[in-house]
């Protein structure tokens, strides 16, 4: 969605409600929103600048880093921008963005607040005991009974010397 800053920059306020869609958006292999993103923004300006705060609800599927396995979870998130026609010096802060012709690409800005976000190890759940190096079975489902030490390789090279 493109968004026009004029009014805004006029001093005008709006609350901008969409779905922003990220079907086509591909990590790893896998595309992860298989539904729309719920989008709530919030703008309010003044001559020199507009407040962007959105209000995101998404779901992501992705394979668990560790497991494998498909795993989906939500999130709520809030995204504050300050859109700007042109920084000054005191504006080389991340939390400003240059919209030079006033016309914002909502879509743009959201997608990628919304995957520098995901965090970089997906995990079905944070004590995720992961696969079985030796047999492959996924530990969260119980034991292999497989011996995973891990043997020194300085205690291996002394093993075959004996
Ligand atoms: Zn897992
Ligand atoms: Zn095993």
């Amino acid at each position: 969605m493109i968004v026009d800053l004029k009014r805004f920059f006029l001093g005008q306020s709006d609350t901008i409600e969409y779905a922003l869609d990220l079907s086509g958006v591909e990590l790893g292999g896998v595309k992860p929103f298989c539904a729309p993103v719920k989008v709530k923004a919030f703008f309010r300006g003044n001559a020199s600048s507009v407040f962007l705060d959105a209000d995101l609800l998404y779901t992501t599927v992705m394979p668990c880093d560790r497991c494998g396995e498909s795993t989906s979870r939500e999130w709520t998130r809030k995204f504050s921008h300050i859109l700007v026609s042109e920084l000054n010096e005191e504006q080389d802060d991340d939390s400003f963005v240059v919209v030079a012709d006033g016309r914002l690409d909502l879509d743009e800005l959201l997608r990628e607040d919304i995957l520098l976000d995901l965090p970089s190890k997906y995990l079905c759940s944070p004590d995720c005991k992961g696969l079985c190096p030796k047999c492959g079975k996924n530990l969260n489902e119980g034991d292999c009974g497989c011996d995973r030490r891990e043997i020194d390789p300085r205690l291996e090279v002394l093993k075959s010397l004996l």
